[in-house]
C-alpha cells in the first residue's frame, strides 16, 4: 500500500493517456471522448484491504473551448455537451484486475501504455518527466 502513488500524483500529467478514463469508457459505456476533471479518493475504512481504495471521477464531454481571457483556447469545463456529464466510482481492485485484458488487447504494457517510458512526474514548470519503464524493460510490450 504504502509504496503505491496516490491518484492525484499519478494522474496529473495532461499529457499521459489515463487508463482509468479508458476503464471508465468501458464499464460505463461513456462517450468516446469522455472524460474527467476532478476526482476525489473515497475512503471507506473497510475492514478488508479491498474496501479502502475507491475513487470517484466527475467528467463528461466537452467540446467547447474557452473564447475570451487569459484562458482562450482551452476546454471549456462548465459547458459539456448535454447528457455525457456524470460522476464515476472506480475501485482501485477492479481497475488493476481489468489492467491484463486491455495489455492482452492493446499488445502494450499498461505501466507505460507501450511508450517504453514510465512517467515520474509532472509539475507545471518542467512538464512531464519520464525515465525507461522498469516493467517492460522499456521495451512498451507486456512481460510475459
Ligand atoms: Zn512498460
Amino acid at each position: 500500500m504504502a509504496d503505491e502513488l496516490p491518484f492525484a500524483v499519478e494522474a496529473a500529467s495532461p499529457a499521459r493517456i489515463d487508463l482509468r478514463t479508458e476503464y471508465m469508457k468501458e464499464r460505463f459505456s461513456l462517450h468516446p471522448d469522455w472524460e474527467w476533471h476532478s476526482f476525489k479518493v473515497i475512503d471507506h475504512k473497510g475492514k478488508r484491504l479491498e474496501d479502502w481504495e475507491f475513487s470517484s471521477y466527475e467528467g463528461g464531454v466537452f467540446p467547447n473551448l474557452i473564447t475570451r481571457g487569459p484562458r482562450k483556447g482551452r476546454k471549456n469545463y462548465r459547458k459539456p455537451m448535454p447528457g455525457t456529464e456524470g460522476t464515476y466510482v472506480v475501485g482501485d481492485r477492479e481497475f488493476k484486475a481489468w489492467l491484463p485484458t486491455w495489455e492482452a488487447r492493446t499488445g502494450k504494457c499498461s505501466v507505460c501504455q507501450g511508450t517504453g517510458q514510465e512517467w515520474t512526474g509532472w509539475s507545471r514548470d518542467a512538464g512531464d518527466r519520464f525515465k525507461d519503464c522498469a516493467r517492460c524493460n522499456a521495451t512498451g510490450k507486456p512481460p510475459a
